[in-house]
């Protein structure tokens, strides 16, 4: 049932402990990186007694990482460092994570005691349907299931025929999929003429990298018979692997050995009480190539609080509700894309896919709603239809308090994107109000 039973049910006190020991040796390592370096010169290098010492260091943010580029936060000679990881960089300078034999070593084995945890086994066979390259997902995964022991198919993203092929002639049993393509790709199922509930001996999926809602998992869990485990993570910890669903499926673990977790306000970066929602800051526990120091992920969530049935005792983290930077601002009203999307799938008849629009008409702000419609809703009559637009701008007007301009469309008609899904566009860009 644990992967590494010691540490998954290691007693909170003894977890502690090991934190201040892993935090210690952190802040040695990473001041041998040239900005944490000029850092703790300044603050001095405090002194752990318990982990909540941490919070008198400054955070640490995607722009210092930029801003670094390519080695301020190296914290090892070059030689020892034996992979790269990088983000794309489209707008100002690449974040780049460089990983040591020791940090690979260390983050397989944490993917695989996801994988273990959620009931895969070396018996699976895991079809890996992520991006490989510079991308986490594919790699992490992959690397995690050759460690479990189960045979692995690299296939990586696209090409769903493939896909499809691959799953009926090796009788794929877990299969990792971003959750926008788990929806796409049971509808090429369909189309050739199968069932994804019964045709297909997948039975469980490792869905992450993208934010969902719970209706979104059920629906992937409904139209495929399997279950789908939340899985967390982001480049500069390591990639997939800091947090992770258990078969409780109600919060997810985060890795408290290898990784510190604090709760900040988003305006303030003050503490907030277990419980209550608010932007997740993590510091690395184990790492040696690029050490991290409170850093803030922009990814809201809360701790969930309590003890979790499953025995382990790691606190568990709430479902990613969005990014602080992903808020939009319509008319000065704050929404979460989420938000648009919880509502979309719980209307009966409404597809997975949608895309938000922001567009400015008349200098107002005015949200563009498309969604994609299940194949069977398509058939409907015009009024059939008329009604189901007007249940989707009602409800999410409700949700929202503003108004939308609500698109139905035949199911398939929205662009796919290959990576994480595009859910958001801001076309005031333009007129220099974007966000
Ligand atoms: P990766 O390459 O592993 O996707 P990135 O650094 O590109 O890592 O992206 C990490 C970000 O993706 C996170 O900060 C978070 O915003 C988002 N993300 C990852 N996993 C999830 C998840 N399960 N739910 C919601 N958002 C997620
Ligand atoms: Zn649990």
């Amino acid at each position: 049932m644990y992967w590494d039973r010691d540490i998954e049910t290691m007693e909170r006190s003894a977890l502690q402990r090991l934190q201040c020991e892993r935090l210690a040796a952190t802040l040695e390592r990473a001041a041998r990186a040239p900005y944490y370096r000029r850092l703790l010169e300044k603050t001095g290098v405090a002194d752990v007694r318990e982990p909540g010492d941490i919070s008198r260091l400054p955070f640490t943010t995607k722009a210092e990482l930029r801003n670094e580029f390519p080695y301020g936060f190296l914290a090892v000679p070059l030689t020892d460092v034996v992979r790269l990881h990088s983000s794309s960089g489209t707008t100002g300078n690449p974040t780049v994570i460089y990983h040591t034999k020791a940090d690979i070593i260390a983050w397989q084995d944490l993917v695989a005691r996801c994988m273990y945890m959620a009931g895969m086994r070396s018996s699976d066979v895991f079809q890996n349907i992520m991006g490989y390259g510079l991308f986490t997902g594919g790699l992490g995964f992959h690397y995690g299931a050759e460690k479990l022991g189960a045979m692995t198919i690299p296939v990586g993203p696209g090409n769903s025929k493939r896909q499809i092929w691959f799953m009926r002639e090796f009788k794929t049993t877990a299969m990792h999929i971003l959750p926008s393509y788990a929806m796409r790709l049971a509808t090429h199922v369909k189309e050739m003429g199968l069932d994804p509930r019964t045709d297909l001996s997948v039975r469980m999926a490792f869905v992450g990298a993208e934010p969902h809602t719970e209706e979104t998992r059920r629906r992937i869990e409904e139209t495929w018979n399997i279950r789908a485990f939340n899985s967390y993570g982001l480049s500069e910890m390591c990639g997939p692997g800091v947090a992770f669903e258990c078969p409780e499926q109600s919060g997810m673990h985060i890795w408290e050995d290898s990784f510190l977790a604090e709760i900040v306000e988003p305006d303030t970066g003050a503490p907030v009480p277990d419980g209550e929602c608010g932007e997740l800051v993590l510091t690395t526990l184990t790492r040696t190539g690029t050490p991290l120091l409170r850093y803030r992920t922009r990814d809201l969530t809360r701790i969930i609080p309590g003890p979790c049935p499953c025995g382990r005792t790691h606190r568990r983290i709430d479902r990613i509700r969005g990014r602080s930077d992903d808020m939009m601002i319509i008319n000065g009203v704050n929404i979460f894309p989420l938000q648009v999307e919880q509502t979309l799938m719980r209307i009966p008849g409404i597809g997975s896919n949608y895309l938000i629009e922001i567009h400015e008409e008349n200098f107002m702000d005015r949200l563009h709603v498309s969604v994609e419609m299940a194949a069977d809703s398509f058939q409907g009559t015009l009024s059939q239809l008329e009604g189901l637009q007007s249940r989707v701008l009602a409800a999410l007007r409700d949700e929202t308090g503003v108004t939308p301009v609500v698109k139905l469309l035949e199911a398939g008609s929205l662009p796919a994107a290959e990576g994480k899904a595009v859910r958001v566009v801001d076309r005031r860009a333009q007129s220099g109000k974007g966000c």
